[in-house]
C-alpha cells in the first residue's frame, strides 16, 4: 500500500556565483556573450595553462557557510574530478572532494503544520562550471561554447532530511534567500544559475533504514520538481510492490512528457579517479578572515521582517513583500527615512513599482532609482506641487531613468495650479461653456459634476488639484 512508505530526500544544488571573473582565470563570467569570446587558454585546457584561484569565490563560499550554520574548514584543498566529455575542454573538473569548505550546517524551514524543520547540510564545496554544447538540428553537428567553462559554482549538498515536495521547496527558498540576500547569486532556477538534482529514496513507515536511490537531473522549475518527485514515489513503489528492486540511478526529468528516463547507472567516487588537484596550493582559511566574512553578514529576511513589525506601522503583506528582495527593503528603508512616510513608500513600492517591474520583466534587484528621489517625489504630492496623476507619470520617468523629479517637475512645467484665483476663471469658464450639464447638475443629477470637474482638468492641463477644483465648481453653482 503506496500509503505506508515514507518518501527520503537528499538534494544537491549546484549555485552559479555572481563573481566578475571565472574561478581559476580572469576571463568575464557575463552571460550571453558572442559564443567562446570569454575564453582564455586556462578556461579551454590549453596545456600548460595554470589555474589561480579567484578570491572572491572562497569569501561568497564562506558567507553562506556561515549563513547556513557550517563550520568553516580552515584547511582545505582542490581535487581533479576526472571525465571525458567535449563540454569539458581539461578533461578534468577542479573541484573539492576531501576537504570541502564547509561542512555540518543546518537550515530550518518553516513546514506546514506550522513549525519548523531542520534540514541537515552536509557540504558545500567550490568547483567549475563546464562549457555548453549547442545540437545544431539543422546541420546535424554539435558546437560547443566556453563562454561558461570555469564559472565559479558551489556545490550545497543536503542531508537525506526531507519528506516531501513540499519540503524541498521550502529548503531551495531558504537558500536562495540567503545567497540573493549575500549578493553570491541570482539563483534563478529557469536560466539555470540554480540547479538542483534531487535524490530520493522510499522506505516502509517505521523503518530507519535507508531505501536504495535514484538521482534526478534536469528539474529548471519547482513544477518539474514537485512533479518529479511524485511520479518518481510511485515508480518506486511499484517497483518494490511487484517484488523487484530500485535500481541506484541517474534519472533525467522530461517535462514535456511528465517522465522520468534511466539516464546510466550512478557513478561512484573510483569512477573519477579523484587525486589531489597539484596545481593549485592548498587553501588556508584564517580566522580572521572567516570573522571579517561574519562582520559583513547582512540581516537576512526573517530577523528584517520581525524588526519592520515592531517599526513600522504597514500591513503584515506588504513585509513579506518589501523583504522579498534586499534591495528593494534598502530602498523602502532609506526612503521611509528621508520622507518620513513609510506607509507611502511601501504603498509606491507595492504599487506602482510592481507593476513596472512585472510590465518590464525585471527582477526588483534591477529597480535604478535612488531612495531619494522616492521620497522627494512623495515630497511634492505632499506639498501638493504636482497631483497624483502627475506623480504617476514622473514616477514613471524615474523608474526607467532615475531622473530627480523636483527639477524634472521644474523643467517640464508640471507643477499644480494652486492659484485659486486661475482655477476659478477655469471654473467659471467651463460653467459658460456646458449649460447642459450645469442645469443637469441643478436639477439634481449628482453625477454631473464629475464631468465639469474633467472639463476644468483638461482645460487646466492635468496640472490642478481635483479636490480643489470640485469643491470650487459646488461652490459657483449654488
Ligand atoms: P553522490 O556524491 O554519489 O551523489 P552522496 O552520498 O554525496 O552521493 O549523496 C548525494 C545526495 O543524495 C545527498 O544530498 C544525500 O543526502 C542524498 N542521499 C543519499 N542517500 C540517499 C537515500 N538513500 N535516499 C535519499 N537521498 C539520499
Ligand atoms: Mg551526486
Ligand atoms: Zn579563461
Amino acid at each position: 500500500m503506496p500509503g505506508e512508505y515514507e518518501t527520503v530526500i537528499g538534494l544537491e544544488v549546484h549555485v552559479e556565483l555572481a563573481t566578475k571573473t571565472k574561478i581559476f582565470c580572469g576571463c568575464s563570467t557575463k552571460f550571453g556573450g558572442v559564443v567562446n569570446a570569454h575564453t582564455c587558454p586556462v578556461c579551454t585546457g590549453m596545456p600548460g595553462a595554470l589555474p589561480v584561484l579567484n578570491r572572491q569565490v572562497v569569501e561568497y563560499a564562506i558567507a553562506v557557510g556561515l549563513a547556513t550554520n557550517c563550520e568553516i574548514t580552515r584547511y582545505g584543498r582542490f581535487d581533479r574530478k576526472n571525465y571525458f566529455y567535449p563540454d569539458n575542454p581539461q578533461n578534468y573538473q577542479i573541484s573539492q572532494l576531501y576537504l570541502p569548505i564547509c561542512r555540518n550546517g543546518f537550515v530550518e524551514i518553516d513546514t506546514e503544520s506550522g513549525g519548523q524543520k531542520r534540514i541537515g547540510i552536509h557540504e558545500i564545496h567550490m568547483e567549475e562550471d563546464a562549457g555548453k554544447l549547442i545540437h545544431d538540428e539543422q546541420s546535424g553537428v554539435s558546437l560547443v561554447d566556453y563562454n561558461r567553462s570555469g564559472v565559479p559554482l558551489i556545490e550545497i549538498v543536503s542531508e537525506p532530511d526531507m519528506g516531501s515536495a513540499e519540503e524541498v521547496i521550502a529548503y531551495l527558498e531558504k537558500l536562495r534567500m540567503f545567497i540573493r540576500y549575500l549578493g553570491a547569486s541570482d539563483c534563478k532556477l529557469q536560466e539555470g544559475s540554480m540547479r538542483a538534482d534531487v535524490n530520493l529514496s522510499v522506505r516502509p513507515v517505521g523503518s530507519r533504514e535507508l531505501g536504495m536511490r535514484t538521482e534526478m537531473k534536469n528539474l529548471n522549475s519547482y513544477t518539474s520538481i514537485t512533479q518529479a518527485i511524485v511520479l518518481e514515489r510511485e515508480r518506486q513503489i511499484s517497483v518494490i510492490e511487484s517484488g523487484g528492486c530500485v535500481v541506484m540511478e541517474t534519472r533525467r526529468f522530461d517535462e514535456n512528457r511528465g517522465e522520468s528516463f534511466a539516464m546510466r547507472s550512478k557513478e561512484d567516487a573510483q569512477d573519477y579517479r579523484y587525486f589531489p588537484e597539484p596545481d593549485l596550493l592548498p587553501l588556508e582559511i584564517s580566522q580572521e578572515w572567516i570573522e571579517q566574512v561574519r562582520a559583513k553578514q547582512p540581516e537576512f529576511r526573517p530577523e528584517k521582517m520581525a524588526r519592520y513589525k515592531e517599526e513600522y506601522d504597514i500591513p503584515e503583506y506588504d513585509i513579506g513583500i518589501l523583504t522579498e528582495s534586499r534591495h528593494m527593503a534598502d530602498l523602502f528603508e532609506e526612503a521611509a527615512k528621508l520622507s518620513g512616510q513609510p506607509k507611502k513608500v511601501s504603498n509606491w513600492l507595492m504599487g506602482e513599482t510592481l507593476r513596472l517591474l512585472k510590465e518590464k520583466n525585471m527582477d526588483p534587484e534591477d529597480i535604478r532609482f535612488s531612495s531619494a528621489h522616492l521620497a522627494a517625489l512623495i515630497g511634492l504630492v505632499d506639498r501638493k506641487v504636482i497631483n497624483s496623476s502627475v506623480a504617476k507619470e514622473v514616477f514613471a520617468e524615474m523608474f526607467d531613468r532615475d531622473i530627480d523629479p523636483i527639477s524634472y517637475v521644474d523643467e517640464k512645467g508640471l507643477k499644480q495650479e494652486s492659484d485659486a484665483g486661475a482655477i476659478r476663471t477655469l471654473c467659471e469658464q467651463v460653467i459658460a461653456d456646458n449649460p447642459q450639464s450645469v442645469a443637469d447638475y441643478r436639477a439634481g443629477k449628482d453625477r454631473a459634476i464629475g464631468f465639469l470637474v474633467g472639463q476644468t482638468m483638461k482645460a487646466a492641463k492635468g496640472k490642478a488639484d481635483p479636490g480643489i477644483v470640485n469643491q470650487l465648481l459646488k461652490e459657483l453653482l449654488q
